[in-house]
């Protein structure tokens, strides 16, 4: 991978279809930056001036699952676990990546961390929410793996010449690190089912909130101290929920959750409650199909539920969010039925949430700082269709599944901050 950083000071346009983040739907038009600000926009697609960018235009992915700690055992695990059950392969404290984790060291769990940050940031991903095991020891890792010098990974940074190139050199990139690219929500978990005030504390101050295994993994007494210990310090609270089988929802809504992974196991009454709440629910459908599992994104969806995507554990599925749009987009006939309109409800799955206070949409317009990506395909100048293109489907999204994918968006052109960085 390697980071291009264009000058910033002058003015930019970029041109393509870009995302209606009110509407959620595709314009075709142009967008000009100056100084990471959206100065003008227009419809049509004559832009003012020969744009710097000309592809998909759209806000950076939100990934809103992820285990990155086991990253480092993809290896080992994808070669087994088709083999084994959910329980055998993730549940606390015995499952074989608790296992792996308690053996691996820190440095090798790091660098995992690094590798999956790194694809990450090339597939277009700005954000993430990771639930962090192995208790205060694991957000040290997370945090260590974002505090990596880009150049200690590998990554080369081209910077961009002229008289400025040697102080930008000295003075903005010389230690730029994995957070300056991407955005974390680090959540947290004891090292053990058991645990004490002063463990939970010291989590609290260290991440955004505490994510949960199970449900049923944990005392009853326990689980309402920690949630209400997080609501206590302002921090998020999360749980795991009907992964392997169904827990009761009224009993885990007592503890006021601000996200719920999975439901798989879930009722069509607990959909309307929690869509009454307004509470995320979090579905990762790759990670959940490796273990005959499918979660109810289609029920919830109608029944009007939040749905947000996750890519769950990297030792099993690489954490590529919009992978996961295309998998929920093909493999859900809801959405597959219903074509263009189908799509850009899975990928509203994977954008931030307008108005949420964990994942709040930056909207790509007139005024707003500039932090949208634009993604374009080597070679090709033609971006109608531009949910064709996003979907990996070359003849018009006519292909049933995603093995029909032929085309994936390699470059993106991202802007952030009021610098403008090509990641090639
Ligand atoms: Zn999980």
């Amino acid at each position: 991978m390697k980071i291009v950083v264009h000058n910033h000071e002058q003015s930019h346009v970029a041109a393509g279809w870009i995302w209606d983040c009110t509407k959620e739907e595709f314009f075709d038009g142009w967008i000009e930056f100056e100084n990471g600000r959206i100065v003008a926009m227009g419809r049509g697609s004559i832009p003012p001036a020969t744009p710097l960018f000309r592809g998909i235009i759209l806000p950076r992915f939100i990934n809103h699952h992820t285990h990155l700690g086991d990253s480092i055992f993809a290896e080992t695990i994808r070669a087994t676990v088709r083999t084994m059950d959910l329980r055998a392969v993730v549940a606390p404290p015995d499952g074989l990546k608790h296992r792996l984790l308690a053996s691996a060291g820190k440095e090798e769990i790091v660098k995992g961390i690094v590798q999956s940050l790194q694809k990450m940031i090339y597939n277009g991903t700005g954000r993430f929410i990771d639930f962090r095991e192995e208790g205060i020891q694991g957000i040290y890792c997370m945090h260590e793996a974002l505090r990596t010098p880009l150049a200690d990974a590998g990554i080369t940074i081209s910077l961009p010449s002229g008289e400025n190139a040697r102080n930008a050199r000295e003075t903005l990139y010389g230690d730029f690190t994995f957070q300056d690219m991407i955005f974390s929500f680090i959540f947290g978990r004891p090292a053990s089912l058991t645990c004490t005030p002063s463990e939970i504390e010291r989590i609290l101050a260290a991440a955004d909130g505490i994510g949960l295994s199970a449900y049923a993994d944990w005392e009853h007494g326990d689980f309402f101290a920690i949630a209400e210990e997080a609501h206590r310090r302002n921090k998020l609270f999360a749980v795991h929920v009907s992964e392997e089988f169904h827990e009761p929802l009224d009993e885990i809504l007592d503890a006021h959750p601000d996200m719920l992974v999975h439901m798989i196991h879930s009722t069509r009454k607990e959909w309307d409650v929690v869509a009454e709440s307004g509470i995320p629910v979090v579905c990762c459908p790759q990670a959940n199909a490796l273990f005959d599992l499918r979660p109810p994104i289609e029920g919830m969806f109608q029944a009007g539920v939040n749905v947000m995507l996750g890519t769950d554990n990297a030792m099993l599925i690489d954490p590529d969010i919009l992978e996961e749009v295309r998998y929920t987009f093909y493999h859900y006939p809801l959405f597959r039925k219903q074509g263009k309109s189908g799509f850009r409800k899975c990928l509203r799955m994977a954008l931030p949430s307008a108005g949420k206070k964990l994942v709040s949409l930056e909207p790509i317009e007139e005024g707003k700082e500039a932090h949208f990506q634009v993604m374009t395909l080597p070679g090709r100048n033609d971006y109608s269709h531009p949910e064709h293109i996003l979907a990996g489907s070359s003849d018009g999204g006519t292909g049933t599944t995603s093995e029909s994918i032929t085309i994936k968006p390699v470059v993106h052109g991202l802007v952030r901050e009021n610098r403008i960085f090509e990641i090639l």
